[in-house]
């Protein structure tokens, strides 16, 4: 990649993801071998899994039901009936030298989720098809684990259940695929159809870029960024991808369809093999396997368990809590989160102060820390608890914050916190009188600007009878005392 020109001013960038899934099923899609993470290689894996002939899939219907609640979270239509289909190729990590998968007839089809793009502003993005289809074992070339002779296969992962989804080439900027792959992680999570977890691989994304110049009436040519596995790596391969295409258009050359391969040491792309066509794969409808039928009722059942869904929640926080767009998408990153804020403000009754605090205290610990509320000590009644503390003007919000790390850390109830500690803030007046008269003498110049009505100088004495109280004076009774005084 040369030169660090912005090639979008001439061109327009155009993007469609395919991210496969894995099931959260305890076992897998067409075998009773165990899902499992971290197995020694080769242990989670059925006959059936080792292409072994006389054994038949059986379908699990955990999968599909999994499936149907991906579909519906992000508002595409379940059909009655889909179709499995054999995709054949031959690569080692697949033994029965075909994947099972959906392709004329797929599960799902035409949904979209809500991405926010940086302004502000939210865009919907299309889902062109949800299919079910199992993994491929894993390949492991890396020389800590296998001999200089050769590769290591291990089927462990062999038929874990998959959803691919596809999305229509609508997204703009590396920056809008990324946003687009953080929202349906966050979709699958909240409807507990996966982990989703990338560093397992549960989550994984091939990426379409293409370029045509502003206005032109039809798409570029593309090619596929395969087996992207970070947020970041998608964002940079994009971009590099973008200019490696940029660079060759400016040339007068033409893209060729191709898959390629990003270097992350060296920040480019290049070819790994010229596209294959779907005519590659021969598929055919898988013979062993009925069509799958889903009933109108079944789909129904699923509807009615799900959960509601993160737009949904956010919508009703502002309308029901007075939160801002911004901070109700904040508190509805999770489900875990979302859940955790609803129980709290519901407990204190302060719902807006709860907000404040888990956006500002809370969140901001959370994310130091690389962790989820559910991951901490803290419990929402002693959130609650501990703001109503400090709404009650017993507890200064100085007081509070280190105890609120503390309750994230062990838990524990906060009243008796604040007794044991002796935390109760002050309000005896004769106490923070004199201590207002202290700093008053401590401090003469500021207090004649004080009396000369500059409204900095007050924030400045406050703070200095704050320090002389240990942060527990009221800082209410503070500033009304030092008013008084200064000011008749
Ligand atoms: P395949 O299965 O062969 O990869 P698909 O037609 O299923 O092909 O498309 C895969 C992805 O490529 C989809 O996400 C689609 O939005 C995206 N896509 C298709 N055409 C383009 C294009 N010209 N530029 C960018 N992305 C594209
Ligand atoms: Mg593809």
């Amino acid at each position: 990649m040369t030169g660090r020109a912005q090639p979008h001013a001439k061109y327009e960038v155009v993007i469609g993801l395919e991210v496969h899934v894995h099931l959260r099923t305890e076992s897998k899609l067409f075998s009773p071998a165990p899902v499992r993470y971290g197995d020694p290689p080769n242990h989670d894996v059925h006959p059936l899994d080792l292409g072994l002939p006389g054994v038949l899939p059986v379908l699990n219907r955990r999968a599909v039901e999994l499936g149907i609640r991906a579909a519906l979270a992000t508002h595409c239509k379940v059909h009655p009936q889909s179709v499995f289909a054999r995709k054949n190729y031959f690569y080692p990590d697949l033994p029965k030298g075909y994947q099972i998968s959906q392709f004329e007839e797929p599960l799902a089809t035409g949904g979209w989720i809500e991405i926010e793009c940086g302004d502000g502003a939210s865009r919907k993005i299309g889902l062109t098809r949800i299919h079910i289809e199992e993994d491929a074992g894993k390949s492991i070339h890396d020389s800590a684990v296998a001999s200089a002779e050769g590769s290591h296969i291990d089927l462990n992962r062999a038929g874990v259940p998959l959803l691919e989804i596809v999305s229509e080439p609508d997204l703009r900027s590396p920056e809008e695929a990324a946003a687009y792959l953080r929202k349906l992680r966050a979709i699958l999570r909240w409807a507990d159809v996966s982990d989703a977890d990338m560093e397992k691989g549960q989550f994984r994304c091939d990426a379409n870029v293409s370029l045509r110049v502003h206005g032109a009436p039809q798409l570029g040519t593309r090619t596929e960024l395969k087996n992207l596995n970070s947020f970041r790596f998608v964002e940079e391969a994009i971009w590099a991808e973008i200019h490696r295409q940029a660079e060759l258009l400016d040339a007068g050359g033409a893209v060729v369809q191709a898959t390629m391969h990003y270097d992350e040491g060296r920040r480019t792309t290049r070819v790994m093999r010229l596209k294959e066509n779907s005519d590659d794969y021969r598929y055919f409808p898988d013979p062993d396997l009925v069509p799958l039928v889903i009933a109108e009722a079944e789909i129904d059942a699923v509807r009615a368990a799900l959960p509601e869904l993160p737009e949904d929640r956010r919508a009703r926080f502002e309308r029901e809590h007075g939160l801002s767009a911004y901070d109700a998408r904040l508190l509805t990153e999770s489900r875990a989160l979302a859940d955790f804020y609803e129980a709290a403000a519901q407990s204190s009754g302060h719902a807006k102060a709860v907000a404040n605090w888990m956006l500002r205290d809370v969140l901001a610990q959370l994310k130091e820390q690389g962790r989820d509320i559910d991951e901490t000590a803290l419990a929402p009644d002693a959130l609650a608890k501990l703001v109503a503390l400090v709404e009650g003007g017993r507890v200064t919000a100085a007081s509070a914050r280190p105890l609120l790390a503390e309750l994230m850390e062990r838990g524990g109830d906060p009243e008796a916190l604040v007794r044991e500690r002796g935390l109760e803030a002050v309000s005896d007046t004769g106490l923070l009188e004199a201590a207002a008269d202290e700093v008053i003498a401590a401090n003469a110049a500021v207090a004649d600007q004080v009396r000369a009505g500059e409204e900095k100088g007050l924030n400045f004495l406050m703070g200095q009878v704050m320090k002389r109280t240990q942060g527990k004076a009221n800082p209410k009774a503070v500033r009304e005392i030092l008013a008084r005084k200064l000011r008749g």
